[in-house]
């Protein structure tokens, strides 16, 4: 392709720097120039977007999103994944790692290989980076909506859909006090692949463990995991308050308002900076659909008023979206545009180690843009210098 695509911004976050007024100019889904003002000089061909009454970020990275607008990651059909990129793009994310969850190796193995069909595709919405494998590894204690008799420690004969799929797993949250764990670090780090603490209560040993063995980040912080408790006259942290100050973990947090108040998403914040804490949606299918009873992965949940809680009384994912948690950050946790941008961009590009390439408005990196209004509300969405319009 040889048109540009130039975008004249009215306020340009990168998403760390902030100008007033400038412009942006991409060719062939990369970004060839940030410049001042917009003294744009597009040729015939060229397609220019005026954005001088708008906000110009790179598009929103969600590391950890099951499902939308109907869809979920399980389904393991093409429609599925490509419906789920779509009404996410919708929402101003440009890349995703659609999560499985806790199932038979069968039903992984499927979810997988349509991720990995998907990875291959051109884009239909958002990027689809590769899978973010959620369970089945997970402390049954700690299960959250995981269904309970598919929870399970690493048994490596049932589990060659590892291996199998080794390309298309980015990322896989674990409990590393399960038998076989640690090891299983290992060779995941080994591959490549990010390895995430979560559904989890380690001892203070095994977590060190954890993280010499390679692991590295945190799943929905404080969400289906150990906290601070008294054991008789003392207390004893738990993986919560670990992370918070271990700089060797960055964490994610379900910024929803439902999963965590915003005075903790604000303390957890001020622990790591926004460097180091991702938004993530944890979404299921039910995210932009009305209220109503909807399957998660072998399990039902009821989703009423922005909840979804299943049967046992717990939080089934969030029916969030990262536009969502952009605004939930400024106006609910009080963080800075600048802050709550990178949480939704660069930060989840580092933490997935894309950053080299996504996650920020600079020169050689992709084309991937939100435009917001002023209330925060997604104009458009531009995955690889395209603009997503509605199928
Ligand atoms: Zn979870």
């Amino acid at each position: 392709m040889k048109e540009r695509l130039w975008i004249r911004a009215g306020k340009l976050y990168t998403p760390r720097c902030v100008y007033d007024g400038a412009t942006v100019v991409a060719r062939a889904g990369l970004i060839q120039g940030v410049l001042p003002g917009d003294q744009a000089a597009p040729a015939a061909g060229d397609v220019v977007i005026d954005a001088r009454e708008h906000i110009v970020a790179p598009g929103l990275i969600d590391i950890h999103v099951h499902g939308g607008g109907g869809h979920d990651t399980m389904d393991a059909t093409p429609e599925a994944l490509d419906g789920l990129a779509a009404f996410h793009a919708r929402h101003g994310t440009t890349a995703l790692l659609p999560s499985t969850v806790a199932a038979s190796p069968e039903e992984v193995h499927r979810a997988l290989e349509a991720v990995e069909e998907a990875m291959a595709r051109p884009p239909a919405g958002a990027r689809v980076l590769g899978a973010h494998v959620e369970g089945p590894f997970l402390n049954p204690a700690r299960r959250g909506a995981h269904v309970e008799r598919q929870v399970r420690s690493p048994d490596r004969a049932r589990d060659d859909w590892l291996t199998r799929h080794q390309a298309a797993i980015r990322r896989i949250t674990l409990a590393p006090e399960l038998p076989g764990a640690l090891e299983l670090i290992r060779d995941m780090r080994a591959g490549g692949v990010l390895v995430s603490l979560g559904h989890s209560a380690p001892s203070e040993d095994v977590l060190q463990q954890a993280l010499m063995a390679g692991a590295s980040h945190v799943t929905h912080l404080f969400n289906a995991m150990s906290t601070l408790e008294k054991m008789g006259p003392l207390r004893r942290v738990g993986l919560a308050e670990y992370a918070l100050v271990c700089d060797g973990l960055t964490v994610e947090v379900i910024g929803d308002g439902l999963h965590l108040p915003f005075a903790l998403v604000q303390l957890i914040v001020r622990a790591k900076g926004a460097s180091q804490v991702a938004l993530v949606t944890d979404a299921m299918r039910a995210a932009g659909l009305p209220d109503g009873r909807y399957q998660l992965g072998g399990m039902a949940a009821t989703v009423r008023g922005g909840m979804a809680v299943t049967d046992e009384g717990g939080l089934a994912g969030s029916v969030a979206t990262m536009d969502q948690l952009v605004r939930n950050a400024v106006a609910g946790v009080g963080l800075p545009l600048a802050q709550a941008l990178e949480m939704a961009t660069l930060t989840p590009a580092r933490i997935l180690g894309i950053a080299a390439r996504q996650g920020e408005i600079a020169v050689g990196k992709a084309a991937d843009f939100v435009i917001l209004d002023r209330a925060l509300r997604v104009v458009e969405t531009i995955v690889d210098g395209n603009v997503m319009r509605d199928a």
